[in-house]
């Protein structure tokens, strides 16, 4: 996964990240890719694993 930087957009409300707080960091970026894991499991993530 990509670890967001300030200026990156947000993965809740799209708005740049204007923290630079690394605790923040990353837990925007554990979010960040547990939504693009639900978006590109199509719905279908009870058949996944
Ligand atoms: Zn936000």
């Amino acid at each position: 996964m990509k670890f967001l930087k300030p200026g990156d957009p947000c993965p809740c409300c799209g708005n740049p990240i204007k923290t630079t707080d690394p605790q923040d960091l990353y837990a925007l970026t554990v979010l960040a890719d547990w939504i693009e894991r639900h978006r590109s499991s199509d719905g279908r993530e009870e058949a996944a694993e």
